[in-house]
């Protein structure tokens, strides 16, 4: 028969328990997993800037006729014969007068030829000149599928893009067919950068495709015409061939 424990040793094991208990705990909080720290970084304000800044200018390079080893033109092409200062003769012509007053409108070109064919510039060249016998290429710019953006007709020059409608009217070509394949970003890119500057530098009106000037043709392609309509919009011009004004 066990002894009865005393109140004394009661006391101690009493103590001594509550004692082993808090070691414990203190243990656990000791040793318990280190916390995942977020640091939460202050809200940045910026500044309140007492200038509005202007955006970075974009800068738009184009390739000059005499770095694609353009052909000069040729006045004795029979479909584009001799020179003139009658706007109403469709020979070449030279505008005498300032281009902005001149330009109200930009045609949109597709080349008509598979971008997988790495078409030149200068190919697009010999085939207004020998096969359309042109007095040289017909549109005014074009652009590569890298983007590269080269200078066609001589921009004093009439172009011969849109029969009929050339007086007043810039041909741009994106380079590719578009009736097959689909304009690449780059050329979309580029293309916008180019209808902006022309449009603020000859204060153009409107943007139109060739089909739209001439409706035999299937120009720049069916996989082209869903850009064209933002392509106006972004420069801020009307869309279609109203701008168009008869020579005299
Ligand atoms: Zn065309």
């Amino acid at each position: 028969m066990s002894r009865p424990i005393s109140r004394r040793r009661l006391l101690t094991l009493i103590l001594t328990s509550l004692a082993a208990a808090g070691g414990a705990i203190i243990a656990w909080l000791t040793h318990r997993p280190a916390p995942i720290v977020v640091v939460i970084e202050p809200t940045q304000i910026p500044p309140t800037p007492t200038t509005i800044p202007s955006p970075t200018p974009q800068t738009l390079v184009i390739v000059p006729r005499d770095q694609w080893g353009a052909r000069p033109p040729d006045h004795g092409a029979i479909n584009e014969f001799g020179v003139t200062n009658d706007p109403t003769n469709p020979a070449w012509y030279v505008y005498p007068d300032n281009l902005a007053d001149v330009y109200s409108t930009v045609a949109i070109h597709h080349s008509a030829i598979l971008l997988s064919t790495n078409e030149t510039m200068r190919d697009v060249q010999d085939l207004h000149m020998d096969t359309n016998h042109w007095a040289d290429v017909g549109y005014h710019y074009c652009i590569d599928k890298n983007g590269i953006v080269y200078e066609g007709r001589n921009i004093h020059a009439r172009g011969s893009s849109v029969a009929g409608y050339n007086t007043g009217t810039i041909g741009v070509c994106v380079m590719g067919n578009f009736e097959i394949d689909f304009p690449l970003e780059i050329q979309l890119t580029k293309l916008q950068q180019v209808v902006n500057w022309l449009t603020t530098t000859y204060t153009l009106t409107h943007l139109a495709t060739h089909h739209e000037f001439n409706p035999e043709s299937v120009c720049p392609g069916k996989n082209m015409l869903a850009y064209i309509d933002p392509l106006a919009q972004k420069a801020g011009l009307e869309r279609g061939i109203g701008g168009y004004v008869k020579p005299i």
